[in-house]
């Protein structure tokens, strides 16, 4: 896992591909007010998580991403979807549907991938909460009601 910290470490190499620690620090959000040892701490946190990989060309250190910056945030959705039950994934999607910033085009995108999706869909989406720790059901036999 990045914590937030390594993050902002992150973003600048992935818009600064081979970008040196000084270079980095001089790119960080002022806000920050980081010294260029805690740039460096956290540089080297990210080699050790094998997030950066290193070159060394004369006396200096290059940094580059190992990972991709839309990969990592599909596996924090993938990571999200995982917490919440099948029956509620639609709900969780209406809600980032309300939240994300579309032009019309975006939103015939989706409409367009709903249609395809729509053709294979089932009709009914089984609950999978392990025994016990279950929300979804009681939440269901209110919409039953509402119906
Ligand atoms: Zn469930």
């Amino acid at each position: 896992m990045i914590t937030q910290a390594e993050w902002k470490i992150m973003e600048i190499v992935w818009a600064n591909p081979r970008i040196d620690a000084l270079t980095i620090h001089k790119n960080l959000d002022t806000s920050l007010k980081w010294s260029i040892s805690t740039v460096k701490t956290l540089i080297s946190r990210l080699v050790k998580k094998n997030c950066l990989n290193i070159e060394k060309i004369g006396k200096t250190f290059f940094y580059s991403a190992n990972l991709n910056k839309d990969d990592i945030i599909y596996q924090k959705i993938d990571s999200i979807f995982d917490l919440v039950c099948n029956t509620k994934q639609a709900e969780l999607i209406r809600y980032i549907l309300e939240i994300s910033k579309m032009n019309k085009s975006d939103i015939r995108n989706i409409i367009t991938k709903l249609q395809n999706l729509e053709l294979t869909a089932p009709d009914i989406i089984k609950c999978n909460c392990n025994k016990g720790q279950c929300l979804c059901k009681p939440l269901m036999k209110n919409n039953e009601s509402n119906n």
